[in-house]
């Protein structure tokens, strides 16, 4: 029999979050193994994930403490403004910076993110990955546990992680149960370059047919000007729309955008992701943590998702190296409670919230979207409001984990 290899954590799921939560453990001194199955090279090959995400400012300070952000250093767009507007009409509510202030987020394109992740945890010795690797046996119990791969090799720890997205199956198989429901609704993602500059602004237009979004990217080597667009259909509808010949949908996304951007060309491959709404009440089981899109998964229309999942991983990182500086056992109940306490209801207020989000602005008819615009009129107006919506955007607000501060643990 093979010998068992053993860290400080196992973490089932190398995606974003999976992989940012062994690189802030890494930094403090913690081991980890990630198994996954996923062929590594294929997740950072072009065409495999079209998204790019808008990272809050607070969690681009944890890139910085963990080397992230001098990886992307030039594929990052300042988002200095972001207007958003129901159905392009007037009534529009906007959150500008000011020239000395922080930005309220960065644009990436997530295989640039992937891109860096992988360089740093290739130079991190305190990471291991496992990948393309299936597991085939898991035994939990009240010393630690133990995974086995289809090759043989056993790995074990006191405590496993569970950051396997979505349709996460080690989550299901633990006892965790889910609240999820569809939205009816599809995302189709992908870049465009455009006429006009987009200056740092990120728009979010509100349809009834559901959200429209353009988010800033940096320009390409040409000079061209770049944005992401995250268009949202009804799921019926899909299917029409990811027919349509790139002539034919790129003047869907020009009549959309209004001519904020001028003329546009599609520049990366179409995407569409199925939109759907899931939460798990409780993210701590017997030696076994959920983060990320296994815990949770809400609508993109906030672009709130990663950050959600990378303030789990940095609050879960100072729950275990606090921990691990007292001496105590990595999957000890106590411990992971306080995890429990600091996530379980915080991810839920951003969740329902955007939730609710997505709700209103689908309501049809002249007299919702009447009360829509008064409201954001209302927001704009009142400078205290617009301020905590700015504190909510750069990811700010609440019990903020060090790393999130910018700080070391
Ligand atoms: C259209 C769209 C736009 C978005 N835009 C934004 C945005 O602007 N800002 C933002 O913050 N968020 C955004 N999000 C959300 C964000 O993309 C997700 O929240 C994020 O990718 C979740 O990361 P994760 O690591 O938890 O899960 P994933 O990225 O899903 O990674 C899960 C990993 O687990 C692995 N895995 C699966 N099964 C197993 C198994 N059995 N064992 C081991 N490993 C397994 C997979 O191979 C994968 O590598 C968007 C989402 C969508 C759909």
């Amino acid at each position: 029999m093979s010998e068992t290899l053993r860290s400080d954590v196992l973490i089932s799921g190398g995606g974003l979050v999976g992989q940012t939560l062994a690189l802030a453990l890494a930094h403090h001194g913690l081991t980890s193994r990630i198994v996954d199955p996923a062929d590594p090279l294929a997740t950072i090959a072009p065409g495999f994930d079209g998204r790019a995400s808008a990272i809050a400012s607070a969690t681009w300070q944890m890139f910085g403490v963990l080397g992230l952000a001098d990886r992307l250093a030039g594929h990052g767009c300042p988002i200095h403004a972001i207007k958003v507007s129901d159905g392009g009409q007037k009534g529009e509510l906007d959150f500008v910076t000011a020239p000395e202030d922080r930005a309220l987020g960065t644009m990436i394109e997530n295989r640039q993110l992937r891109l860096a992740l992988a360089d740093a945890i290739a130079d991190a010795s305190l990471v291991s990955r496992h990948m393309p690797a299936k597991v085939t046996r898991r035994d939990i119990d009240g010393h630690g546990v133990t995974l086995t791969l289809a090759d043989g090799t056993r790995l074990a720890a006191p405590l496993l992680i569970v950051a396997e997205g979505r349709r996460s199956p080690t989550r299901d198989a633990t006892g965790f149960s889910i609240a999820n429901w569809s939205y009816h609704h599809h995302a189709m993602i992908g870049a465009v370059a455009h006429e006009k500059p987009h200056g740092g602004v990120a728009h979010e237009i509100f349809f009834p047919s559901g959200p429209f979004a353009l988010l800033p990217l940096v320009d390409d080597a040409e000079g061209r000007h770049r944005s992401a667009f995250v268009w949202t259909v009804a799921e019926k509808d899909g299917p029409g729309f990811a027919k349509l010949g790139d002539r034919g949908f790129t003047a869907e996304l020009e009549k959309r955008a209004g001519g904020l951007l001028g003329s546009m060309e599609l520049v990366a491959p179409r995407m569409t992701y199925p939109l759907g709404f899931h939460h798990s009440a409780r993210i701590v089981g017997d030696r076994v943590v959920l983060v990320g899109d296994a815990a949770h998964g809400i609508h993109p229309i906030a672009g709130q998702g990663l950050n959600l999942g990378l303030r789990d991983a940095a609050a879960l990182a100072e729950v275990l190296v606090d921990g691990a500086r007292l001496g105590l056992d990595l999957g000890d109940a106590a411990l992971l409670a306080r995890y429990q306490r600091w996530r379980g209801l915080d991810s839920l207020m951003v969740s329902l919230a955007t939730d609710g989000l997505t709700r209103l602005f689908g309501i049809p008819g002249r007299t919702a979207s009447a009360v829509r615009r008064a409201g954001l009129g209302a927001v704009q107006r009142l400078p205290a409001l617009k301020r905590f919506f700015m504190d909510e955007a750069r990811g700010e607000a609440g019990d903020l984990p060090r790393l999130l501060a910018g700080t070391e643990i």
